[in-house]
């Protein structure tokens, strides 16, 4: 199956995106975590990037689609998460799956509002060691140590309050326009994004299979 995850920034997407992609085998594809592997490595793409990631911004479409193309066009199980984040991404990526021969299967949209998001992301903590993810509303971290393997927790660098804003305003004018888009293709899923992980778990897992 073929799927993409929207949701606002901290909507919780790529946590429920990666245990879809692990409890169907499907393959995970989150461009920023594509992005932030570049940084960390240096890459060219990482120098040309890491600046708009700081700042809040989008990177520009045509890198993004030139990513994406390398990604998909091996796969045909796949969930994307953080992508298409504009209006014109979500058009290039029909054009690749009409070239490729590639179906959409169901469009998960993680509903959560925006006062809860900026929340959670300002909250939000992981080990760089072993990649475990926190968060100060849950979890009980005051000493900053991994309960795990004892690492320091750690903040995104892109998860301050300045950036956070920035993120959240390209996001409301850029990326919420792609639910009306897949609403319009009949293909959009609404998914209450609140309450236990768990249960959002289910919900999506529910949406899922009600489209098989
Ligand atoms: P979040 O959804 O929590 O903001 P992501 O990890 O999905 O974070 O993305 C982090 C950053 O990577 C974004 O703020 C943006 O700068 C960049 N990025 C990721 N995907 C895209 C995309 N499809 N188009 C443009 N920029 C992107």
């Amino acid at each position: 199956m073929i799927c993409i995850f929207l949701g606002a920034p901290g909507s919780g997407k790529g946590t429920q995106a990666k245990r879809v992609c692990a409890s169907r085998g499907m393959k995970y594809i989150g461009t920023g975590e594509i992005l932030r592997e570049n940084v960390a490595a240096g890459t060219e793409l990482g120098k040309k990037v890491k600046a708009i990631l700081e700042e809040g911004h989008l990177v520009d479409d045509s890198t993004m689609i030139a990513i994406i193309e390398e990604e998909i066009k091996n796969e045909d199980s796949f969930l994307m998460d953080g992508f298409p984040r504009t209006v014109c991404q979500a058009e290039a990526l029909g054009e690749l799956f009409g070239k490729y021969g590639k179906n959409l299967g169901a469009v998960i949209f993680l509903d959560v509002d925006v006062e809860e998001v900026t929340k959670r992301i300002l909250g939000r903590f992981s080990c760089p060691s072993c990649g475990k993810d926190y968060n100060v509303h849950i979890d009980d971290i005051k000493d900053k140590r991994c309960s795990v393997c004892g690492g320091e927790l750690l903040q995104r660098s892109d998860d301050t309050e300045d950036t956070v804003r920035e993120r959240i305003e390209e996001y409301s004018r850029k990326t919420a326009p792609l639910k009306e888009f897949y609403e319009k293709k009949n293909i959009l899923i609404n998914v209450r994004g609140t309450g236990n992980p768990v249960k959002i778990f289910e919900r999506i897992t529910e949406a899922l299979d009600n489209k098989n």
